[in-house]
């Protein structure tokens, strides 16, 4: 006398939202290589979304108000 008892794995397979490209935000670490500091800014489609203390290059760079001559090293924050 077999009593076992098969649960089916549920078929419903939860629907994955994917939300349309208008655009890509994401947030970014930048770290100032001359005054050690660290702030998350954010990129809207690769561009810098205006902050006060940071600005971006046309070469992409972005660079901390602070004088430095060499542009900020960028994180991806997860
Ligand atoms: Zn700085």
């Amino acid at each position: 006398m077999a009593t076992a008892s098969m649960k089916k794995p549920s078929s419903a397979i939860p629907m994955v939202w994917q939300r349309p490209a208008l655009s890509d935000m994401r947030e970014v670490v930048a770290f100032c290589p001359k005054c050690k500091t660290l702030e998350m800014l954010l990129f809207e489609d690769g561009y810098l979304v205006r902050t006060r203390k940071f600005s971006q290059n046309i070469d992409g760079h972005v660079y901390h108000d602070c004088g430095s001559e060499q542009p900020c090293r960028l994180y991806r924050a997860f």
